[in-house]
């Protein structure tokens, strides 16, 4: 029987890396899901317009916060 050689998956960076990884990934995208209150009139009109410039819909308040998360 000619079983196949078959290589051992995501050997070189570890199954571990990867998941850690993806973890981190999946909650920078529920973050950016949530709707983000905006801290001058305290309404969930914020909108990201780059990484860390922040722009309120509600009352036009520019701000610079994280880059994926305000403030
Ligand atoms: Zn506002």
């Amino acid at each position: 029987m000619g079983r196949t050689k078959k290589v051992k998956s995501a050997g070189r960076y570890g199954v571990r890396y990867g998941l850690k990884l993806r973890k981190k990934l999946l909650e920078v995208e529920k973050e950016q899901k949530k709707k983000h209150i905006c801290p001058n009139c305290k309404k969930p009109g914020l909108k990201r317009l780059a990484a860390g410039i922040w722009y309120c819909k509600k009352c036009g308040a520019k701000f610079a916060g994280k880059a994926y998360v305000p403030g």
